[in-house]
């Protein structure tokens, strides 16, 4: 019985599979089209000083504007880019595109010298040798200052990285950029590492807040792991603020990088421009 029951459920299984296969395949050859044919757009989310409401910089997001399934999230295509060999393509097209805006908003409503632009990086980028250079060669063209570009890579991604990754990340920082860890807290979180990498943030993630909120963790927990940040002589920035009380809590806690939706969604490049024309505040209380 067991036997035919094994039989049956592959016949069920078969044909669902091999639609899924053919889906992500079809679905694979039209990411790579779309990198060349302006079917990616970026979103720019906020990170704010809690102190102020002021914004220190934006989190460039990229979104897939699909011709026929519509808007596709970056959770969904950045794996499938990965396994395919297509996301150095992408993330340079976003750190090219992230950079050319970046320059026009700095020419049109002078911004602080070191307000941010943050882009994130995907972990197989550390491994091209010619990073360092794609990115030096973007900031002088568009004549940005280093300090002014922090790059966003996922924790599992520094931890597991190698020689070609180390040397990477120390090129980065002998020309000035900023290196952050992103989703600090989701993946290997060793405390001696934080000490031992060339970065200078830590991004914490959201999951931590979203515990917060569901009570499985207390704020005591938040202000410690604030703690170890500093100590590691390193800047802290929480994402996922979504009420007034975690910004008000971690504002108290000394903590002064905050991003969520409570401060902003990611916006399109009009909402972006109409906010950095207006004050470029986003205080607690509004
Ligand atoms: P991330 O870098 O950790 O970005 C934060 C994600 O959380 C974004 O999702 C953002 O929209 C969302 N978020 C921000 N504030 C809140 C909040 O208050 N509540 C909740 N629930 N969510 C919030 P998004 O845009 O879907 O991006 C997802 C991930 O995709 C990013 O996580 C990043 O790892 C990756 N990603 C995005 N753009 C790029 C890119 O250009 N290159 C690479 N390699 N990865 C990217
Ligand atoms: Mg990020
Ligand atoms: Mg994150
Ligand atoms: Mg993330």
């Amino acid at each position: 019985v067991a036997k035919r029951e094994g039989r049956s459920t592959i016949k069920v299984f078969e044909p669902v599979m091999l639609l899924q296969r053919q889906l992500r395949s079809q679905i694979a050859s039209e990411l790579r089209d779309a990198i060349r044919t302006d079917q990616l757009s970026l979103h720019y989310q906020p990170v704010v000083d809690l102190r102020d409401g002021r914004v220190l910089g934006l989190e460039a997001l990229v979104r897939w504007n699909h011709p026929t399934r519509g808007f596709i999230m970056p959770d969904e295509f950045i794996p499938l880019a990965e396994e395919i060999g297509a996301v150095i393509e992408l993330d340079r097209w976003v750190m090219a595109s992230a950079i050319r805006q970046y320059s026009l908003w700095r020419a049109e409503m002078e911004l602080d010298v070191d307000f941010q632009l943050r882009l994130n990086l995907s972990a197989v980028e550390l491994q091209q040798l010619d990073l360092v250079d794609y990115v030096r060669g973007l900031l002088r063209r568009f004549d940005i200052p280093p300090v002014a570009l922090v790059l966003e890579i996922t924790e599992t991604a520094l931890v597991t990285g190698g020689e070609v990754e180390t040397y990477s990340l120390l090129s980065l920082k002998q020309l000035g950029v900023c290196i952050e860890i992103d989703d600090f807290g989701t993946g290997y979180s060793s405390i001696s590492y934080l000490r031992k990498l060339p970065v200078s943030m830590v991004k914490v993630d959201r999951s931590l807040l979203s515990e917060l909120s569901t009570g499985s963790i207390q704020f005591g927990f938040i202000a410690a792991i604030l703690q170890l940040i500093r100590a590691a002589g390193l800047e802290a920035v929480f994402e996922g603020i979504e009420t007034l009380e975690q910004a008000e809590k971690l504002k108290e806690m000394g903590c002064v990088g905050g991003q969520g939706y409570y401060f902003s969604k990611p916006l399109t490049v009009e909402d972006t421009s109409a906010l950095l024309r207006s004050s470029a505040k986003l205080p607690l209380t509004s």
